[in-house]
């Protein structure tokens, strides 16, 4: 079993001149949803979690999964507007224009040990605004989790300092 293969290339989603990475197929796989899973979670190694946070809205299939085998609890990072209770917000730079992220502000103590996953490591932008959220919290982020990396994008130069994990890369 490859994973790859369970990863299909979308070309011009959502804009022309993209090629989207469609992870659907190694969700829908039973098999393959088990091992992708276990294998993130091993990629975590022996630290300690309290918090895995994941980002709106790919960040939600794996996160929760990993969040139960490491015994921590899960924290939704999401787009502008949709959290419900006090919050504090984050721009962060797009190709054209900018965006906001945002997390509940009682969603991380300050000191827990925190792991950030998301499905893709592509330019690092999202990455890297999550990264200054669970800061301003006071949370000590212990590694970048993610399913795929596109390396040509040089993501993790935006992560500098930071443990970043990926468990395919292209
Ligand atoms: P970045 O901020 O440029 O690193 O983009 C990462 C964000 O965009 C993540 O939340 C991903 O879910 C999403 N993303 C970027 N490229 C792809 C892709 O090819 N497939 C799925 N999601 C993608």
């Amino acid at each position: 079993m490859d994973f790859n293969d369970y990863i299909r290339d979308i070309q011009d989603f959502p804009q022309q001149g993209i090629v989207f990475k469609d992870i659907t197929p190694l969700l829908q796989d039973k098999e393959t949803l088990k091992k992708a899973s276990e294998a993130l979670f091993l990629l975590v190694g022996e630290h300690r979690i309290d918090k895995v946070v994941g980002m709106e809205s790919r960040g939600f299939f794996f996160g929760p999964m990993l969040a139960t085998k490491l015994n921590a609890g899960f924290v939704p990072v999401r787009k502008s507007g949709k959290l419900p209770a006090a919050k504090i917000s984050q721009s962060y730079n797009l190709e054209y224009g900018t965006d906001i992220l945002e997390i509940h502000e009682d969603s991380i103590q300050k000191g827990e040990n925190v792991l950030i996953h998301d499905d893709v490591l592509a330019t690092g932008g999202t990455a890297k605004a999550v990264c200054q959220l669970i800061e301003r919290l006071g949370g000590n982020i212990i590694a970048c989790n993610f399913l795929i990396e596109l390396d040509f994008l040089s993501g993790r130069n935006n992560l500098n300092g930071y443990e970043v994990q990926s468990l395919l890369h292209y």
